[in-house]
């Protein structure tokens, strides 16, 4: 399979592109966001196909690689940008990049349309690390000529999750913090309480934007998505029942189902939870 089937080329309002991986499980979306001078990468996908050639193809903007988080499936291709922004307790994380053995793991861990990956990618040469340059920052106003993203720190899926807001754009890119599917909240480096005060925090911001551009699941949402996934999680919060128990990456979850998305959340922190 030819490298330009793999991603999904989806041109949005405002100058942002949507960079689908369609065919494998995760259906993970980075974003361009384009300055009149810079071009904003949000996440470089797994890592297979030419992520970084495809950029190159599709703007000749300088690119300032943003990453909402170094989890692996969104750091596929960050080593093939020189401008590399993240919060400092992601650096760790996207410096080591994924080991071969993991990499195969994670990415053939569901079955999916295996035909559809690029006849030269193979999980064995790992994902190599990536070196940042600059971190971003709560309250950063990240300035790509003409158009401005605003950097919230919110934490919970993991330590430095980030969200950008472009106000000008009225567009949120959350990242992994919310979308419609399983919201995982159940790794030894998630928390919780934090994941809570970030939906509350991005809740806080909806009057300032209309379009939410997620990592996962359907693209764009609503504003009125973050305020339904928000009250949600206040049930949890307040002691909601579980609907089942399961385990994921070998980790024992809790599993709050609400449709057209749920959280995952670890066994151990529902009293924590429960108790507010
Ligand atoms: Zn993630
Ligand atoms: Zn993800």
């Amino acid at each position: 399979m030819a490298d330009r089937d793999w991603f999904e080329v989806q041109r949005l309002p405002h100058a942002v592109t949507m960079i689908r991986e369609p065919h494998h499980s995760e259906d993970v979306k980075s974003y361009l966001v384009e300055g009149e001078e810079d071009v904003a990468v949000i996440d470089t996908g797994t890592g297979a196909g030419d992520f970084a050639g495809l950029v190159a193809a599709l703007t000749s903007r300088r690119p300032r690689l943003l990453q909402t988080h170094a989890h692996w499936d969104h750091i596929g291709a960050s080593c093939r940008f020189e401008d590399v922004l993240v919060h400092r307790t992601e650096a760790e994380a996207l410096r080591a990049g994924l080991t071969a053995e993991r990499y195969h793991d994670v990415f053939w861990r569901d079955p999916f349309d295996n035909a559809r990956v690029p006849s030269k990618f193979d999980t064995r040469s790992g994902i190599p690390g990536a070196e940042p340059n600059s971190w971003l920052e709560h309250g950063d106003r990240i300035d790509l000529g003409g158009r401005e993203l605003e950097v919230f720190h919110t934490p919970g899926h993991s330590p430095g999750s980030v969200t950008f807001l472009d106000r000008r754009a009225r567009a949120l890119f959350s990242g992994d913090l919310l979308y419609l599917g399983a919201m995982y909240v159940f790794f030894p480096s998630s928390d919780p309480a934090a994941f809570r005060a970030s939906l509350q925090l991005v809740a806080s911001l909806a009057d300032a934007f209309d379009a939410v551009y997620p990592s996962h699941g359907p693209s764009p949402l609503e504003a009125g998505h973050v305020l339904t996934i928000h009250d949600a999680f206040e049930d949890v919060w307040q002691g909601r029942l579980p609907d089942r128990l399961g385990s994921l990456y070998g980790l024992p979850i809790v599993v709050f189902d609400f449709g057209s998305f749920a959280f995952l959340l670890p066994p151990d922190r529902l009293s924590v939870a429960a108790e507010g």
